[in-house]
Formats: structure tokens, sequence, C-alpha cells
């Protein structure tokens, strides 16, 4: 057993299952033994050691009033980290763990982005869901069907910490993709997610009839307490600020599970990067408020037709009116994040510099509002709703308030007083004039005693262990009169205090402490009314947000010529001259028409590879998706039917990029659209059985070409390199073929980018080939074994000894056939192992086994991702 502060440290950290305990030693707060050494590395920290009886511990610390920054750098790399404070108790002092600090419920976060503490529930009919943001009091709840719906929750909200419910906790699958994302696992205590505990939870947060209103499921109820009880526990005190439960999935938004979010790159590239994302592509927002809010659209469209008019006139009316757009930016530049300030000022630790904050960007949004009112397009445009909503009465009486309280420029703490203007307070004003006066008092005394005693070198001043003194030269200490009492004795100077000046200090010591406490309870007061204003804060910062987010998108739609779609229920998808969002920011961009409707509501789509199939592809989806969130968007002319969800699948080769291709997960993925698209569902395949063999994959996607056809309806759009799917559009009344054109001339392929009516007439391999700098013997001899086999459908291989072999491809099987074969049925593939020929040297034996190896091999027999890793073994070999 260790005693001592040691000791302490270890038995504390046995209340708590946080990884790191900062524990309060004085001025410091101090990590000790292994904890130190994990924050020393992860920090910079220096260590020291800290003897204990006989054993000598590390020990690493910051000063109490670094703690935030260091805490929050530790939770942000997904720690979480205990903090207990020392009190002060009758015989001395004590120490208590006070908070917990977790990546889901850092309020001091240094990112702008949304930050999210997810719950989830399993019950035998579904999941609970709850999603909380504590830095901005968002709180939503969703019940979802099965663990798919979880994982698309759960990559929209990207939580930073999840808290699995009791029967979570052995859901391994699940649990195994939540840590797959580097997100943090914590087991919340069992019991608060019990459905009386939680339910009660749930309605002490928001009122009794918050669940039955909005008809809450119990699997929601459950999660929702959970995620309550947590935050509570973790004590960041910022339940105040969590004013309202939403509820999600309740048919309004446009299906979009995590691998469609994904593929589309809404908020990052599949590489895992920002930039290059849709999100930052079209985000011109002012406020980190106005991102988020953006992020969130993005993500979630809606099929609410009238939402979505709202917002598309409001854009259009930004659109013609630049001044208007410039001004309302200037104006936006200057907003706070009031969403957050509302958490602040619930959790106790907004400054007077925040609610200073608070008060000017309350009062930008009556500046909004004239400015719209002034401007008579946007006034007579849904954007003058977007400003009026919030209660603007009480934002600007509350502005008006703060303003009249806090001086212009207040101290970053609120212990040191100067918080509040003069007339805020009578009792403050009185107290301040006090002590103003003993200060001048005070001041005026050298000055005074010089005139009194004739001394000429005479200062005063104060310090910790004499207190207030007048300080007197050596060669005049003579002239000191009798009442001056000897303190100190300097080297060249002497200090003397006086009864009246100690009287003084005692006054102005009482007087500065009454002032700074007094200030502190008011600003706390003050900081409680706002707290008490959380959801007027929110609801002013959520319409400033959402004219960022509208002016964003005008700003996008009149730089990149971006026009509004028209939109309608009916499932026709009509573009002209439509462009990828993200690709025409770097590329001269070729623009392409599509036309879906109910006659033609599939197209496969062929090409030669890297002509432009997924790139014309992702851009249906895109354009569909900013219709469906109110942005304008990049075509001509759009005419948008709107869609309930929007599914992908994209190609092995892409996913192999991303090292996580397998045909299994490419059967689940396909499985999923399967069940999930509804004639209403816009579905985008790019290479469907790419990642089986031939045949199988034909079978395969020619089965899912029909069932999508026949049962389901989709509108779907679907990229293939298997030409044998072409002709489904002579058998499917509503599939027909389009496909990206490519010119060759003299063995160049020159990509137009141009789609076409009508199946591609080949594909372009061998010159992928090329470009992939595959060495130009190989190069040429595929090209001469494909104008064989196309001209005369057969190959001899070559450089074998013995009897040459000649092979046959039957178009009807897909299969070269040998002519020596008198069974008619042994492929050469088949007899490959036992047929190999000897090959007679001309470049050397490794390249001749390669050589061989290239000129067996059955291209439509391999699938691609093998494909692919034997030219690298090849080039190695060449090299
Ligand atoms: P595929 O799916 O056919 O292999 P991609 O869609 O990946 O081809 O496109 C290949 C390249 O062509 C990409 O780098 C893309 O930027 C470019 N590209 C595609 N479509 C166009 C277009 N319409 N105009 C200009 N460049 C395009």
């Amino acid at each position: 057993m260790v005693g001592g502060i040691v000791g302490e440290f270890f038995s504390l950290k046995e209340e708590t299952d946080a990884e790191l305990l900062a524990m309060q030693c004085g001025d410091f707060y101090e990590f000790f033994a292994d904890d130190a050494e994990l924050v020393a590395e992860e920090l910079d920290l220096n260590i020291s050691h800290k003897s204990s009886h006989g054993s000598s511990y590390p020990m690493a610390g910051v000063p109490v009033a670094d703690l935030t920054p260091y805490v929050t750098a530790l939770v942000e790399r997904g720690y979480r980290v205990a903090i207990a404070d020392q009190y002060e108790t009758a015989d001395g002092h004590a120490r208590e763990i006070t908070r917990v600090v977790t990546p889901g419920t850092l309020l001091e976060t240094s990112d702008a982005d949304a930050q999210y503490l997810a719950a989830v529930v399993s019950g035998t009919d579904g999941y609970g869901l709850a999603f909380v943001d504590v830095t901005t009091g968002r709180f939503y709840v969703a019940e979802v069907a099965d663990a798919d719906g979880v994982l698309t929750e759960l990559y929209r909200f990207n939580p930073a910490e999840v808290l699995p419910g009791p029967e979570g906790r052995t859901d391994e699958l699940l649990l195994e993709r939540i840590r797959g994302e580097g997100t943090t696992l914590t087991l919340h205590t069992a019991e608060a997610f019990a459905p009386g505990r939680a339910r009660y939870t749930v309605q002490t947060q928001f009122g009794d009839g918050a669940t039955d209103s909005l008809g809450v499921g119990d699997l929601a109820v459950q999660a929702a307490g959970g995620a309550l009880s947590y935050i509570e526990e973790t004590g960041s005190g910022v339940l105040a600020s969590i004013t309202r439960l939403q509820q999600i999935g309740d048919g309004e938004y446009v299906e979009l599970d995590g691998t469609t979010q994904r593929n589309l790159e809404l908020t990052e590239t599949m590489s895992g990067e920002r930039t290059g994302s849709l999100l930052d592509t079209v985000d011109h927002t002012a406020t980190s408020a106005g991102r988020r809010l953006l992020a969130e659209w993005l993500t979630r469209p809606t099929r609410e037709q009238n939402t979505l008019k709202r917002r598309q006139e409001s854009v259009g009316a930004l659109a013609e009116a630049a001044m208007a757009r410039d001004r309302l930016r200037e104006t936006l530049d200057g907003a706070y994040d009031l969403e957050r300030l509302a958490s602040r000022a619930a959790s106790g630790s907004a400054t007077a510099r925040d609610l200073r904050a608070a008060a000017e960007t309350l009062s930008l949004l009556s500046t909004l509002e004239t400015l719209v009112a002034e401007t008579p397009s946007l006034a007579d445009s849904a954007l003058a709703d977007v400003v009026s909503r919030p209660d603007t009465e009480t934002a600007a009486t509350l502005a008006a308030t703060l303003d009249a309280a806090i001086v212009e420029e207040p101290p970053g703490t609120i212990t040191q007083g100067d918080i509040f203007r003069n007339g805020y307070d009578d009792e403050l004003d009185e107290l301040i004039a006090e002590h103003e006066s003993v200060k001048r008092w005070l001041a005026d005394l050298p000055d005074r005693e010089k005139r009194r005693t004739g001394i000429t070198h005479l200062s005063v001043d104060r310090n910790k262990t004499d207190g207030y003194y007048m300080q007197v030269g050596k060669s005049e200490v003579e002239n000191v009169p009798d009442e001056y009492q000897h303190v100190k004795t300097l080297k060249n100077s002497k200090r003397y205090t006086t009864p009246e000046l100690e009287a003084k200090e005692r006054e102005i010591l009482r007087l500065e402490e009454r002032r700074h406490e007094f200030e502190r309870e008011l600003f706390e007061e003050l900081r409680d009314e706002v707290a008490g204003h959380a959801a007027l804060l929110q609801s002013v910062g959520r319409a400033l947000a959402e004219v960022d987010v509208l002016a964003s998108f005008a700003t996008h739609a009149v730089r990149n010529d971006w026009r509004r779609p028209e939109l309608h229920e009916g499932c026709a998808l009509d573009i002209q001259a439509g462009r990828h969002p993200v690709v025409e920011q770097t590329t001269a961009f070729v623009p392409n028409d599509l036309r879906l409707d109910s006659e033609r509501r599939f197209l496969i789509v062929t090409g030669p590879n890297m002509s432009g199939k997924s790139t014309y592809m992702r851009q249906a989806a895109l354009i569909t998706l900013l219709a469906q969130v109110g942005s304008f968007v990049p075509a001509e002319r759009a005419h948008v039917g709107l869609v309930d969800g929007i599914y992908t699948r994209v190609g092995a080769l892409d996913e192999l990029a991303q090292g996580r291709s397998t045909f299994m997960v490419e059967m689940q993925e396909l499985s999923n659209i399967l069940h999930s698209a509804t004639e209403d569902s816009l579905v985008i395949l790019d290479e469907v059985g790419r990642g089986t063999a031939t045949y199988d994959g034909i079978s395969i996607a020619w089965a899912a070409t029909e069932y999508l056809h026949n049962s389901v309806g989709a509108k779907t759009l679907f990229a293939t390199h298997y030409h044998e799917l072409t002709t489904l559009a002579d058998h499917l009344d509503r599939v027909g073929n389009v496909h990206i054109a490519a010119d060759e001339s003299d063995g160049d392929v020159t990509f137009l980018r141009t789609v076409r009516d009508g199946p591609t007439d080949r594909s372009y391999g061998v010159h992928v080939a090329d470009l992939a700098g595959v060495p130009d013997p190989v190069v040429e001899r595929s090209a001469d074994v494909l104008e064989k086999l196309r001209e005369e459908k057969a190959i001899e291989a070559r450089g074998g000894g013995g009897e040459p072999v000649q092979a046959v491809f039957d178009l009807g099987s897909g299969q070269f056939q040998s002519t020596n074969d008198e069974s008619e049925t042994g492929a050469i593939n088949d007899e490959r192992e036992r047929d190999q020929p000897t090959v007679e040297s001309k470049y050397g034996a490794g390249v001749e086994t390669v050589l061989s190896e290239l000129s067996e091999l059955d291209i439509n027999e391999t699938p691609p991702v093998e494909l692919l890793a034997r030219v690298q073994e090849w080039q190695r070999e060449l090299e």
C-alpha cells in the first residue's frame, strides 16, 4: 500500500475508469506513475520523480491555469481524463474527482466541427440511437431496424465517443466497426440504459410529454437516457443547454447509407482528406456554425419539397443581390458561435468576453433583418422568414442587457473584477467608488508626505511580505517623522509604515476582495440568466448559420454558373449539360446530358477504362443530392424527380486502393441496395461482380439488373465492363445503353468524355496497360493478340516447344478452346498447368517467363484484383 500523495492518487484512480487522472496539488495538476509517463510522452512534458515511502514515482505536472489546453489535447487524442480538484477542509485539504473529460463530452474543443457523443442500444426489433453534441446542445434520437442502419447514422454523425448499451457490448461485429473508425468506446453503467430509469432521465431533461408528443420509441428513449446520464456523470454541467429533443429518420430525409456518403465523398474523400470533398468545394461559409450546418445538410438531404423551394428561393434571391450578399457576409464575419456559447454558459465556463461576444452576435440578427428588409428581392424571399424566425424581441432585449452590463473589453478571467459598466449595479458602483477613493488616497500619499516632511525620495508600494510601505532613500532617513515605524532595511533605502497606512491597507484589501467577490457573483447571476436563454441563443445561432449556408450556396452558384434545378415528385431525372461539382473545379470539364424517365429507368454505361464512367454517374448522384439540399446545381438545366434514397456501390478496383476490397463486401453492399432501394430511389452501380470469376460476375450482374428493373424499379445507372450486359437493352423495356466516346487512331486513344447513346464497341484495356507503363514488348504483343482474336478468333501460343497450340476464342462460351482438343470441352486454361510450353530464349529467362505467363493469362477468367497483382509481379521481374 502506497501512502502519501501518490497513495491518494492511486486510490482516486480506483474510483474512475478514465485512462488518466490529473490530481490537483496546490498550484499544479499532477499525473503520477504510468499516467505521468504517458502524458509526458504525448504532450512533451518533463518528468520529475516523487519519493513516497521509499519508492520513487514518475511525476508530470501542469500549472492550474494551463490545465484546459493540456486536457483538451489529451482528450482529442482519444483519452478520457479524470480531474481531481483539491478543496479546503477543517483540518487541511482533501481531493475528489469532480469531472471526467471524454472525447464525446469535451467542451473546450479546438475543432469547429460538430462533436458527437453517441449511445446505441439494441433490442429485439432493432436499435435505439442517441446523438448529443455537448458543445452546441444538439440532441437527436432515432430508431433503426438493423446494424446497417446503425452504421449509417454513425457514419453521418461521426461521433467522437460511443456508449454501447448493455446488450450492445456483446455485439462484436458492431463494436469492431466502431473501433475501426478510431472512436472511443465507453462502457457506461448498464442501469442508466434500463427502460424505466432512462425514461425518467429523459423526462427530467425535456419534460414529461416530450417523448410522447414526438412518438419516440422505447429503444430510442433508452439510448437517450443512457447518454444524458453519462453527460451528467462526467460533471461537465452542460445539461442545461440541451433543450430540445429531435427525432430523425421519420421519412423526411433521403436515405444515404455510410457507404454512399463515403463513395460520393460528401465530407471527405475516399482517402480521408477534407480537400476535394463536396463539402470543401461548395463551402463559402463565414462562420463555423455555418460550416457545421452545411455539413449537416449535405449528409442529410430532404424530400420536403416546401423546405427545398424555400431554400432555393433564398439562394436565388441572394445570388442576384451581390451587394447585399457581401454585406451579409461582412456581418456574419463578426458572429460568434452562439450554439457553443449556450453550452458554455450552461456549464459555467463562459467568461465576460464570451457574454460580450454573445451580445454582439445577438444584435447581428437585427442587423441582418434590416439588411434583408432593405433589399427588395430579399425582403420578398423566404430569407426574410429565416431571419425573423427566432424571438427577435427577446434576443434584442438580452443583447441590450448584456451590452449595458459588460464593459467593451472585459478581462479574460472573472475573478479580477473590471467586468461591469458603471451604472449596472448601484451597490457595486458604491463599492468601486470606495475602493477607488482609497486607491486615490494611496496614490496621493507620496506627494502628501513629501510636502509634509520635506523628504524628496519617498515612494509607496506593496508586496506580499511587507504589505503597503513607504520607502525612503538612505540619505534622508534622518528626516522621517516619529510616527513612521521601521519595517525593513535595504541597501540604499528603508521601508516604513504608519498606523494610518496600516488602516488603509486593511481597508483596501477588504474592499478589493469584496469588489471582486461581488463582481463574480453578479457575473454568475448574469451568466445564469444567459444559460436560461440557451434555447434562444441556439435558435438565433441556427438562423445565422442558415443565412450563412444559403449565402454560401448563392456565392458558389454565381462563381460557377450553377443553375436552379426544377424539382418535381415524378421519377424523371433530366440533366442538360451537367458537370461534376468537384471535378469541374480542376479540369476543363466536358458537360454531358442525362435523361431517365418512366420509359427509360435503367442505363448501362459502357466505355473504356478512364473514359469517365464513374464521373458521369457520380455527377448524376451529386446533382440529385445538391438539388435535395436546396442548392443550385452544376448543369445548364436540371429537372430532378425527388428521390427517397441514393444508393451506390463502387467497383472493386476503386476499393482495392483502399485496401478493403473483398468480394464479400461487394456482395453485402449489393444485397443492401437490392433490399433497401425503392422505385423512388437512385442507384449507382460502378461495376458489379468484378471480384469474382467472369461467369459468376456476369451472372450476378445480369440477375441484379433484372431484379432492379423488374421488381425494384429504381432509377439506375450501371457502369460495367461486361459488354454482354449491353444486350439486356434488347430484352428489358426500360433498359437503355449509353457509352462514353473515345477516338482511336494510329493506336492512340483520345478520351472525348462525351456520352452517347448506345453501347461502346469495345474496351481499351491494352491502351490502359500502355499508360500504366507495362513494358513495350508486352503491350505490343497484347495488341497483336487482340487483333488476331478480333479478326481470326484464334491465337497461337508463342515460343512453345513441340506442337504449337492453337487456341480459338469461342464467343458463345467466352472461353478459349484448343483446336487440338478433340473433346471440345477442355479449355486451355484448365490444361495450362500441365501444358507449360518450354520457352526458347530470345530476351533472357526472366523476360521469357513473363511473356509466357502473360500469353497464358486469361483476362476474362482472372479477377482484376489478381490481374493487377500479376502485372506488378511482372514489372518487378522485368526490373
Ligand atoms: P472510368 O470510371 O471510366 O474509369 P473516371 O470517371 O474515373 O473513368 O474518369 C477518369 C478521368 O477522367 C478522371 O480523372 C476524370 O477527372 C476525368 N473526366 C471524367 N469525366 C470527364 C469530363 N466529362 N470532362 C473532363 N474530364 C473528365
